[in-house]
């Protein structure tokens, strides 16, 4: 999944309790959490095969997974309150989790869950790159959430069921086909006019 994707679905994520609880506060350090293992995609700067050969590895690896979240939590419970600690550490590793979950299931780009005790990658790859769907739903019920906070909890458990059930029916479904059924396995995607790539957060490929 791509950034801007992370940063919605943390936002969603953060509806739950962290932002009821916290306020942007919290949710701004969901996203940070829901981003973290992409810093390695800072690994661009140093150029296109560095980014291939490092994007997905450093960042993604069980020493993030262990304490960066964990990491977050005490810069937020230092802001929040000690007692605020436990309840943010658990939110903050689900973001992270989340990330490293869409990752593996979205598209075939090995993550390399235990980098740097393995180099094994996980990565099942049940959607076509920018593929819209998850776009929509994540940045539907994020506008949802951001503009009307009653709205929030529920667009987030909509739009988060969703992409499982899209994720579990594509597990069925791998293969694109023809026609609407077609359009909602991203048959299209492939070969999709630059703007909506653009709108998945895909300005390189
Ligand atoms: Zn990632």
């Amino acid at each position: 999944m791509k950034i801007p994707e992370h940063v919605t679905l943390s936002v969603l994520l953060a509806q739950f309790a962290v932002q009821p609880e916290f306020g942007l506060g919290g949710t701004a350090l969901m996203v940070a959490a829901g981003c973290l293992p992409d810093l390695d995609g800072a690994a661009i700067v140093a150029g296109w095969r560095f980014y291939r050969k490092y994007h997905r590895i450093l960042g993604h690896g069980v020493l993030m997974t262990l304490f960066g979240p964990l990491l977050l939590a005490l810069v937020g419970a230092a802001a929040f309150g000690w007692e605020a600690l436990a309840t943010l550490w658990l939110w903050l590793q689900v973001s992270l989790l989340a990330h490293l979950i869409t990752d593996i299931y979205f598209y075939n780009w090995p993550v390399q869950l235990l980098w740097p005790f393995s180099r094994r990658g996980w990565g099942v790859g049940l959607l076509t790159w920018n593929d819209l769907v998850p776009t929509v739903l994540l940045y539907t019920a994020t506008a949802v959430a951001l503009t009307w906070p009653p709205g929030a909890q529920p667009a987030a458990l909509v739009s988060i069921a969703g992409l499982t059930l899209y994720l579990l029916w594509r597990s069925v479904r791998p293969r694109p086909e023809d026609g609407w059924s077609g359009w909602l396995t991203g048959s299209w995607a492939t070969h999709s006019a630059p703007f909506w790539r653009w709108l998945t957060g895909d300005f390189i490929s």
